[in-house]
């Protein structure tokens, strides 16, 4: 027997499930930059959030250093992943995918509509 410790929130044993990975292409669904379609840059498993290349911009206040003038950056912040879908080059939206294995193997996501190959290139 595994001697388990007193837990009242014990941590979910595997990952939490995120579709979506770096380097996708997604479409914001929903919010302020709902149809807007961008690059994952970067994803977080736990908050279930991802930052997408020019989406969710905030203004940034730079102080002015000796390395440059300061002023407002736009920086995109993390948005949730449940307000992204994977877009598909084929059908001109967000699609749903699934899972496929290739005869060699290998596992992609293609689009649940037309079965276009979402994989991106690793
Ligand atoms: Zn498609």
């Amino acid at each position: 027997m595994i001697k388990r410790g007193k837990s009242k929130n014990l941590p979910k044993p595997h990952q939490a499930k995120v579709h979506i990975r770096k380097d996708d292409l997604v479409v914001v669904i929903t919010g302020k930059d709902k149809g807007k379609i961008g690059k994952v840059l970067k994803v977080f498993p736990r908050q279930k959030r991802a930052i997408v290349e020019g989406v969710n911009l905030v203004k940034k206040h730079m102080k002015p250093t000796a390395y440059s003038s300061g002023g407002i950056i736009d920086k995109p912040a993390p948005i949730h992943i449940s307000n992204l879908m994977i877009y598909c080059s084929k059908c001109k939206r967000g699609v749903r995918v699934r899972k496929k294995f290739l005869e060699d193997g290998t596992k992609v996501r293609v689009c649940k509509k037309c079965g276009e190959i979402i994989e991106v290139k690793e």
